[in-house]
C-alpha cells in the first residue's frame, strides 16, 4: 500500500472509530442519513469524505435494493447532453431542481463513478449505463467509497421513533436502541415498489415537522383506456407523437415522444413522462403523423389524386398496417379502396383520426407498480439550494422522498445525487 492511502486509511479508521464509539456512548453524531438509496448513500460518502461523523441507516437487511433493479438491473444511472436540457425532464420542478443540477451535473456524475473505477456507455438515445451493464457496478462503487470515507452503514434498522430538542435529533430504533445527531438527512425514497422497501415513514417524518405532502401518485408507469379496440394493436409503436391531455375542456399538458400501444391501453415516453399529469377519465388526444391538420389535409388533397390503393399509400407514410386496418375499418372505408375515389368528407375523417386519435383513461397505473412516485415532501417548504426544510432547522429532504420525478432515461437517479451533493456541501460548509 502506498504511504498516503496508508495515511488516509489510518484517518478514515479514526472517523469510523470515532462515530462508533460515540453510538455506543449515544454521543451527538454530525450527521444521520435516514434511506440507502442513490440519495442516501451519496449524500452520507460526500459528508464522510470531510470527515464528519455519518450514521446510515437502512431499514431492510441490504443497502440500495431499489438502485439494484433500476433500468432492468443495468442502471440507467443518468443521460447525455448538456444540464440545461435537463431542466424541463422534471414537470413543472426546474426552480427546485436546478440549481442541484448545475451544481452537481451529469458529468460530474461520470466523473464521480470514473474516478472510482465505474466506466460508463452511452446509448443512441443518450442514456448513460455503466459499461459492465450491471448496477451493482455503481451500487458497489457507492459502498465501497462510502467504507473508504468513514460512513457508518447499519442495516436492517426501523426507526420508531424521532424526537427534536433545540434544533438536534434523537432517533430510537425497534430494538430500543438511540442514535443522536446535529443533522438529519431524511433518503427514504417514494412509495411506489414496497417489496423493495419503500414506504410512506419520510413523508410522515415531514408531517411530524409541520411539512404538508403532495398526494404521491404513480409517475413513470402505463395508462389503461377505456377504449378496448386497440388491443390488436399491443405492441405497434409511433415514433415522435405528440400528445394533448384534456380534462374536460381544459389543456393540462402538451408532451412530444413515442408511443406504445399495450393490450389494455398506451404506454411508451410520451406516455411514462406524462403520467405525473394524467387522471381518470382524462382524454388523451394523440397527433400521430407530426403535421398539423391543415397541413394533411393539403397533402391528402393533392396525393390523393394518384390513383394508389389506401393500404400502399399509407405504407409510404411509414403508418403500420395492422393500425391502418383499424382506423379504416372505425371510418367505415374499405381497406382495399383507391386513394383517387376519397371524397372530401371521408378524406377529412381520415385527417381528424391522424391527428387527434382521442383516447379515454381508465386508470393510470398503480403506485405500487409504477417506477417513480410523484408528489411527497412540498417542494415549496424545501430550500432548493441546500434541501434544508424551510420548517425545521438541521433536518433534510432528499431524492424521491420530495415531490419531485423525472422522466425515464436516467433522471431520476441524476436527480437523487444531485439533491445528495447540494445538501452534503451545505452541511459540510456549516462546520
Ligand atoms: C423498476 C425500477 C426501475 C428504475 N429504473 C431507473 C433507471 O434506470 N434510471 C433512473 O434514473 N431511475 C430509475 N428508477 C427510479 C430510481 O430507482 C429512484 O428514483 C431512485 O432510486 C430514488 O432514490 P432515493 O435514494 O431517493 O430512494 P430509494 O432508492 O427508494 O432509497 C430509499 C431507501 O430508504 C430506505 N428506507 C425507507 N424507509 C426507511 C426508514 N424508515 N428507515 C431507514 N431506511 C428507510 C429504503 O429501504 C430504501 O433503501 C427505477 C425505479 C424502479 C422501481
Amino acid at each position: 500500500m502506498e504511504k498516503n492511502v496508508i495515511i488516509i486509511c489510518h484517518y478514515v479508521d479514526i472517523y469510523s472509530k470515532t462515530c462508533y464509539s460515540k453510538l455506543e456512548r449515544g454521543g451527538f453524531l454530525d450527521v444521520i442519513v435516514m434511506g440507502a438509496g442513490p440519495a442516501g448513500l451519496f449524500a452520507a460518502q460526500k459528508i464522510a469524505s470531510a470527515g464528519l461523523q455519518v450514521l446510515l441507516i437502512e431499514k431492510n437487511n441490504e443497502v440500495g435494493k431499489k438502485l439494484l433493479v433500476s433500468g432492468s438491473g443495468q442502471c440507467n444511472f443518468t443521460h447525455a447532453g448538456n444540464i440545461e436540457d435537463f431542466f424541463d425532464k422534471y414537470g413543472d420542478k426546474q426552480k427546485t431542481v436546478k440549481h442541484a443540477l448545475k451544481s452537481f451535473d451529469n458529468k460530474g456524475t461520470t466523473n464521480f463513478f470514473k474516478r472510482l473505477g465505474v466506466d460508463y456507455e452511452i446509448t443512441e438515445g443518450g442514456k448513460i449505463f455503466p459499461k459492465s451493464r450491471k448496477s451493482s457496478s455503481i451500487l458497489g462503487a457507492l459502498v465501497n467509497i462510502n467504507k473508504l470515507n468513514g460512513t457508518v452503514i447499519k442495516s436492517n434498522t426501523n426507526i420508531k421513533s424521532i424526537i427534536e430538542y433545540d434544533n438536534m435529533y434523537n432517533l430510537m430504533d425497534d430494538k430500543g436502541n438511540s442514535y443522536c445527531c446535529n443533522n438529519l438527512i431524511i433518503a427514504t425514497g417514494g412509495c411506489s415498489y414496497p417489496q423493495l422497501g419503500a414506504n410512506s415513514s419520510g413523508h410522515k417524518i415531514a408531517k411530524q415537522f409541520g411539512h404538508s405532502i403532495v398526494e404521491p401518485k404513480a409517475a413513470l408507469t402505463n395508462v389503461l383506456t377505456q377504449e378496448t379496440i386497440y388491443q390488436e394493436l399491443s405492441g405497434v409503436s409511433f415514433e415522435n407523437v405528440s400528445l394533448t391531455i384534456l380534462r374536460g375542456d381544459k389543456k393540462i399538458k402538451d408532451k412530444k415522444g413515442d408511443l406504445l400501444f399495450t393490450h389494455k391501453g398506451v404506454s411508451g415516453p410520451v406516455i411514462l413522462n406524462s403520467t405525473r399529469w394524467i387522471q381518470d377519465k382524462d382524454r388523451l388526444v394523440f397527433n400521430l403523423v407530426n403535421m398539423s391538420y391543415e397541413e394533411l389535409d393539403a397533402k391528402f388533397e393533392k396525393d390523393f389524386q394518384n390513383k394508389i390503393q389506401l393500404l400502399s399509400y399509407f405504407k409510404k407514410l411509414e403508418l403500420p398496417k395492422s393500425f391502418c386496418n383499424i382506423m379504416l375499418e372505425h371510418i367505415g372505408l374499405d381497406v382495399h379502396m383507391n386513394c383517387a375515389n376519397i371524397n372530401k368528407h371521408q378524406r377529412k375523417k381520415l385527417v381528424k383520426y391522424l391527428t387527434s386519435l382521442t383516447l379515454t383513461v381508465e386508470s393510470v397505473g398503480p403506485l405500487a407498480t409504477a417506477m417513480v412516485t410523484a408528489g411527497g415532501v412540498n417542494t415549496k417548504e424545501i430550500n432548493p439550494t441546500t434541501f434544508e426544510s424551510r420548517k425545521q432547522k438541521n433536518l433534510y429532504f432528499i431524492g424521491e422522498v420530495v415531490d419531485v420525478d423525472g422522466d425515464t432515461g436516467g433522471y431520476n437517479i441524476q436527480i437523487a445525487f444531485s439533491m445528495a451533493y447540494v445538501c452534503a456541501t451545505h452541511i459540510i460548509s456549516k462546520r
